[in-house]
């Protein structure tokens, strides 16, 4: 702890001191609001974040247990992508990978402190990074959608090839029993009933060169392909959750979001097309963008998703609260929550949240924000379910 803090809490206990004096015998710190009261309005309140090497794994749970669920949250989603003891395939086990007894560790503790916890493989899309490839294409090099392209030894964009990340074939013949192999074991360890298949960004798709896909309907490809990793999970009774970017029209004529938090590339009819039990994470980070109720309205439940801005996560805040209030029981019911999001990984973002820095990208002072809001809306809602404060909704329907 720094010298400063130390300094600013002795004068905070010394004027709580002296305030409570003349009342009581001691000062008591103010009583935490319950928190469950969110439930109604955020019923799903989710940290997402690359699961650090194995070498962090006690300081990742001690994070969880002492300041994740303290916080509020109810929801970890974890990216482990190919950082597990695969015991099937081996082959495509990466670095940093944790025991599953250690897992088991994590898995206890999120269980104890109410939070469900969401493991992830990075499907479909995000095969490779800048110039490496992931470790299925690293393996399975036959897998991918646009082999002629090849890694740059200095990656960068936009570049000639139009490669941001590769993708993977999904209508190669051998893949599916090799992904289904591993998610199944990943499900198992993290005693998981949800399971986050990533799906976001892919550019490389029904690729015009790909003897299996070309010719294909880009938005049936991408549909295909969630509805059948959905149906193994149903099959365990395990949730599908993916990232929703792929199912809005980026286009100026449409959405106007632009090829990232949206698609550009023929992929967004797919939302017609996808089974409506898929979780929708819909993720905006620089604008409070309303595509929450686009999922809603074609049945789906569907998380707000937020980084880095506390004034964007203000608003997405209110956003929900405003949906869940001003709609039908139906489509109110769908706005499931907010996700924290964190993308410069666990080692970067505790760094920031125990010392502080300008590091914005970290995103640790959103959460700490994030925090703050959930203790202020338990505050604002206790007492207060949403059906009392909402009489459009009782009364109008
Ligand atoms: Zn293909």
């Amino acid at each position: 702890m720094k010298l400063p803090v130390i300094i600013s809490l002795l004068s905070v206990v010394a004027v709580l001191s002296v305030k409570g004096a003349g009342k009581n015998k001691s000062a008591e710190p103010a009583a935490k609001p319950d928190m469950s009261v969110l439930d109604n309005y955020f019923p799903v309140r989710s940290f997402y974040i690359s699961l650090p090497a194995a070498d962090m794994a006690d300081e990742f749970i001690e994070f969880v247990r002492g300041d994740l669920i303290p916080g509020g949250f109810n929801n970890l989603t974890v990216r482990v992508n190919w950082s597990f003891p695969f015991l099937k395939h081996p082959e495509l086990v990466d670095t940093g990978a944790w025991s599953v007894e250690k897992i088991g560790e994590l898995v206890k503790v999120c269980r104890e402190g109410g939070v469900t916890l969401v493991p992830m493989i990075n499907l479909l899309g995000h095969q490779s990074w800048e110039g490496r490839a992931l470790k299925l294409l690293q393996v399975y090099p036959q897998f991918d959608e646009r082999p002629s392209v090849k890694l740059p030894s200095e990656y960068k964009y936009p570049n000639a090839d139009r490669l941001y990340c590769k993708s993977y074939c999904p209508n190669h013949p051998d893949l599916h029993p090799i992904l289904f192999a591993c998610i199944d074991e990943i499900v198992d360890a993290f005693e998981a009933d949800n399971f986050h298949a990533g799906m976001d960004e892919v550019f490389d798709i029904a690729d015009p060169y790909c003897p299996r896909c070309q010719g294909m309907d880009p938005a049936a490809v991408f549909a295909a392909e969630v509805n059948r990793i959905n149906a193994h999970l149903k099959a365990r009774s395990v949730r599908l959750w993916i990232w929703a970017d792929r199912l809005i029209d980026g286009g100026n004529s449409a959405s106007g979001y632009g090829e990232w938090s949206a698609s550009l590339n023929n992929t967004h009819r797919a939302i017609e097309m996808i089974d409506r039990d898929v979780m929708m994470c819909d993720w905006h980070y620089r604008i409070a963008e309303q595509s929450a109720v686009l999922f809603a309205l074609k049945g789906y439940d569907v998380i707000t998703c937020g980084w880095i801005h506390p004034s964007i996560t203000e608003r997405q805040l209110e956003d929900l609260i405003r949906f869940r209030r001003h709609s039908s029981k139906y489509t109110g019911q769908r706005y499931r929550g907010f996700m924290q999001t964190v993308w410069s990984g666990f080692p970067n973002f505790i760094k920031e949240l125990r010392n502080g820095s300008d590091q914005v990208d970290y995103a640790a002072r959103n959460y700490t924000i994030l925090k703050e809001a959930f203790i202020r809306y338990a505050k604002e809602f206790a007492g207060k379910p949403l059906e009392e404060k909402d009489g459009r909704r009782l009364t109008g329907q």
